[in-house]
């Protein structure tokens, strides 16, 4: 762009600006560092990859998501799946109304959405989990929003996990925020998300992410796929009708009306994390038990808390140190 053109935009105003609009958090990461530490170097998702001119920054914007559905134990609920929808949508609103507010100071930006995957990537199987077209989690950690916890949820101060991220690109010469030092997560010796967890999916420093697309996605592309391989192969054809008819074909018409259990499912492991300002004066009274922990799951997470207290970290654990932050210091 013609400097000439570009009115002067500080950080602080950016950031401002996002607020005004909505957002309950927001930080600058330099595109520098995601350029050159993908969290997957063998598949890099990096700003680099979406525009050559206007992306050395991503503004990470975050909205929390409402504690009224928080506090609804199941996971499986239409009330959260839509009101997280909503949440998604003010999201999509305050990112579109801050890249218009950039371009009119001369500053050209797009919008990284957080729920769209990346369709030429797509190998012919819907159970296969599809990534993001950049990874949100770990631009929020480079732009000092929080660190990731034991199932690779971002953590924040204020909300813990209980975030929806949108991504800004744009290359306003801004200063940029910095990564949290210390982990926010408190490790297996916690484990309350694995205990949480409906599918049984959390790994130690991961997760089955193809497992857990099933919940967090329950209406998506692969039970749509299922479904109509089912109607395809049942040879009755009265059974054939009741198929179509059911439950579960209702469930994703629903769903592609507006994208709630399609774009938003199960987030059980973020309900319950005890991260976040939010957690004892909203929801603790509400989250504290958890039905769905068993003596397996219990097992589990001593198992990794011994392993931890000996040194021995897996693999998951050193490729993610960057952005799992350092254990923190005992008191
Ligand atoms: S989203 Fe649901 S299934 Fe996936 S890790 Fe969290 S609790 Fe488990
Ligand atoms: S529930 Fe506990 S172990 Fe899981 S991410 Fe939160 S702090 Fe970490």
């Amino acid at each position: 762009m013609v400097a000439v053109f570009q009115e002067k935009v500080t950080a602080a105003e950016i950031k401002a600006k996002a607020r005004e609009l909505g957002a309950d958090i927001v930080g600058i990461a330099d595109s520098a560092q995601l350029n050159a530490n993908p969290p997957d170097p063998a598949d890099p998702r990096i700003p680099a990859n979406i525009s050559d001119y206007d992306a050395d920054r991503v503004v990470v914007v975050g909205k929390r998501l409402s504690a009224g559905v928080t506090r609804i134990p199941r996971w499986d609920e239409r009330h959260k799946y839509y009101n997280d929808e909503l949440t998604l949508t003010a999201l999509e609103e305050i990112t579109l109304s801050l890249v218009l507010w950039l371009e009119q100071k001369g500053y050209p930006a797009l919008i990284v959405p957080p729920t769209h995957v990346d369709p030429w990537r797509y190998q012919g199987d819907p159970d296969k989990h599809m990534k993001p077209l950049l990874p949100l989690e770990y631009a929020a950690v480079e732009a000092g929003l929080g660190t990731l916890g034991l199932n690779r949820q971002l953590l924040t101060p204020e909300y813990g996990p209980r975030v929806m991220l949108g991504g800004v690109l744009c290359s306003a010469p801004i200063d940029c925020d910095t990564r949290r030092e210390v982990a926010l997560c408190h490790g297996p010796a916690c484990g309350r998300c694995l205990a949480a967890c409906p599918g049984d999916v959390v790994k130690h420093w991961n997760r089955d992410w193809d497992a857990c697309d099933k919940f967090r996605s329950p209406h998506g592309f692969h039970q749509l796929t299922g479904l109509f391989t089912q109607i395809m192969s049942e040879p009755d054809k009265m059974k054939q009708k009741a198929l179509l008819r059911s439950e579960d074909s209702f469930n994703i018409w629903q769903s592609i009306l507006r994208g709630a259990g399609v774009l938003t499912g199960c987030r059980r492991c973020q309900d319950v994390c005890p991260v976040g300002a939010d957690y004892e004066k909203m929801l603790k009274d509400a989250l504290d038990q958890i039905p769905e922990d068993n003596d397996a799951k219990r097992a589990r997470r001593a198992a990794m808390a011994a392993a931890e207290a000996k040194g021995e970290m897996p693999d998951a654990h050193r490729e993610h140190a960057r952005w799992i932050g350092k254990p923190p210091a005992k008191a």
